[in-house]
């Protein structure tokens, strides 16, 4: 049969043969036919290319012999050799699954070996802690997994072999042979997989476990870890960059807000030392302090429990010894009235002894008197000895009144000065009454708050309130029922603000109240919702529903603020509140 070269004439030939052979018209059996007739072969669109190239696209390219396979793989797609990307794909798939197999044994030898090794700092709970930690973040891709094990171990082993290296200096060599991921890098380039491992290794690991009291900061380090592992496009890295500042700054200002904190523990615990000294005389004492201590370093630790451990600590001390000494007086003045109350009863025994006897002898006397003239020098001598123990009783009464009031004395003196060092004392920070700071924990707290506002750039607001119609509460239901209704109201105030929140007792029924990171429009909902609070958890008194009502003012601390200028605006608007008809809340621009 001769060939046919003419298309129309080999298309015609194909639909003849279609008919006289009753194949199907379809288009594969056309096509069939027609190379069959022409002696072609199928063209190279045939090629699935568009599949091909999709598939080259979906595989990873996280590793340079990824990368290297891909392009690989494309220049098949390009030249349409089936065959060549058949092989490229085959051989890598081996290729890997043969060097994984190695690498792996060779990985949880290393593994072992340094789980068993002793590194300076590095205990095996820390070590299962990051393995865990590890483990649960690999997810189900092995090549991450072999990487971060990798990584991991390096780090322990860098521990041992450099025991006195200074942070910062140069990783050493890697104890194993690198990961197929990074067989013989050529080029810088290919070790940014490597780098960009370690990088997220050492946010996710390092540095969010350094996080653990700073939850929010340890999640974005998780975070960044997690967006450094996938960045790949130009915006990704610089969106990573951007966000890895704002992290680092934030770094900075919780590394001066620990600073400030280990400061303030320094001085507490010197405080304790200073003291223990004076401590010892008296164990109860002494176990009542390292309570204190001790419940603080239970809770997590925040400048504020320790500065507020440190004032209670300051105000304990200070009254115990002067209450010891106090006591030690009272001790020793009820000792001497008890030695000179037994002197006396003892010559008071003596004395009623011989004076017992004496009257006897005068009864032998009378017995045995013959005439009146000796009954009357009897009787003289009985009446001498019964004055005289007369005379004696007395005296030992008035000893016995002038110790007691010796002793009430020293009694009263204790209580002057309980009085005193209640108001007068520079170390107390609280007001006796209601708890709540007094003006010099105040006028610390205000320290602080301020100096934190500056350093975190934040809004520090201020109010002042004063309980409505006091003076009559007072009049109608006693001096005690007032004290016990500010009590109630300082109780309500602690209850209804954030733990931040200072409350402290500005004078009489004067109250000053700080907030720290609050605007003024927060300030005035703090304190409304404050007033709210008091008329659901209104005051008692035996049994009756008394409301408790206060007008207060609210303002911001300015940049130019002092103390008294922020307290003064503030103490205006609640002026303000009293004026336009109490009960209310006033904010001072
Ligand atoms: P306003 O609504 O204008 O504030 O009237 P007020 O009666 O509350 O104010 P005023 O300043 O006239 O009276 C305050 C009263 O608070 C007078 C004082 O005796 C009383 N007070 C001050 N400190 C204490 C305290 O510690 N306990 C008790 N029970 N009363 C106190
Ligand atoms: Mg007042
Ligand atoms: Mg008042």
């Amino acid at each position: 049969m001769t060939t046919l070269t003419n298309p129309f004439e080999i298309a015609r030939e194909t639909l003849r043969l279609l008919a006289t052979r009753r194949i199907p018209p379809t288009p594969d059996n056309y096509l069939t036919l027609y190379h069959e007739i022409s002696g072609s072969k199928p063209a190279k669109e045939d090629f699935p290319e568009k599949e091909l190239r999709s598939l080259a696209t979906a595989l990873p390219k996280s590793s340079p012999d990824q990368m290297r396979l891909a392009r690989q793989l494309d220049e098949a797609v390009k030249a349409a050799n089936w065959e060549e990307y058949t092989n490229r794909l085959a051989q890598f798939v081996s290729t890997l699954a043969e060097a994984q197999k190695l690498a792996w044994a060779e990985l949880i030898g290393n593994l072992i070996r340094q789980w068993d090794a002793k590194h300076i700092g590095l205990t095996a709970a820390r070590k299962r802690e990051s393995l865990d930690h590890l483990l649960a973040g690999a997810g189900a891709n092995p090549e991450t997994l072999f990487n971060r094990l990798q990584s991991l171990i390096r780090s322990w082993g860098q521990g041992k072999e450099n025991e006195t290296q200074v942070d910062g200096e140069a990783i050493p060599e890697a104890p194993s042979s690198p990961p197929p991921a990074i067989v013989n890098p050529q080029h810088s380039e290919d070790l940014l997989p490597e780098l960009r491992e370690l990088f997220a290794f050492t946010l996710e690991t390092a540095i969010a476990t350094q996080l653990i009291e700073s939850p929010q900061l340890s999640s974005d380090a998780k975070l960044l870890a997690g967006d450094i592992r996938g960045a790949r496009k130009l915006e990704q890295m610089q969106d990573f960059l951007a966000r890895l500042k704002r992290f680092a700054f934030k770094l900075e200002l919780l590394a001066e807000d620990q600073a400030e904190l280990r400061r303030s523990l320094l001085n507490l615990l010197r405080l304790l030392v200073e003291n223990i000294t004076e401590l010892v005389i008296d164990d109860n004492w002494l176990h009542g302090q390292i309570d204190i201590v001790r419940e603080i370093v239970d809770k997590p630790l925040s400048q504020r429990t320790v500065d507020d451990a440190e004032r209670r600590l300051k105000e304990v001390l200070y009254k115990q010894s002067q209450l010891k000494t106090s006591l030690f007086e009272a001790r020793e003045a009820i000792k001497q009235m008890l030695a000179g109350f037994v002197d006396h009863l003892a010559d008071f025994a003596d004395a009623t002894s011989e004076y017992h006897d004496k009257i006897e002898g005068c009864a032998d006397k009378i017995s045995s008197a013959n005439d009146i003239s000796e009954l009357g020098s009897v009787l003289n001598e009985v009446m001498h000895e019964t004055r005289n123990i007369q005379l004696n009783a007395q005296r030992s009464r008035d000893e016995l009144r002038s110790t007691q009031e010796k002793v009430k004395k020293s009694e009263a003196r204790i209580h002057e000065l309980e009085a005193e060092l209640e108001t007068t004392s520079d170390l107390v920070r609280h007001d006796q009454l209601t708890g709540a700071l007094n003006r010099r924990g105040l006028e610390d707290m205000f320290n602080k708050e301020v100096a934190r506002a500056q350093r975190h750039d934040t809004l520090l607001c201020v109010g002042m309130l004063d309980i409505d119609n006091f003076k009559k509460l007072n009049d109608s239901l006693g001096h005690d029922v007032g004290d016990q209704a500010l009590i109630h109201l300082a109780q309500v105030c602690k209850e209804a603000l954030r733990p931040q929140d200072t409350v402290a007792r500005f004078g009489g029924e004067e109250f000053v109240i700080l907030l720290p990171e609050t605007p003024l429009e927060d300030g005035i909902v703090a304190l409304t919702r404050l007033q709210r609070e008091l008329t659901k958890k209104f005051f008692l008194n035996d049994n009756e529903k008394v409301l408790i009502t206060f007008s207060a003012g609210v303002t911001q601390m300015l940049p130019d603020d002092t103390q008294a200028t922020v307290i003064k605006r503030a103490d205006e608007a609640m002026y303000k509140a009293k004026q336009t008809g109490k009960n209310r809340v006033v904010s001072a621009p």
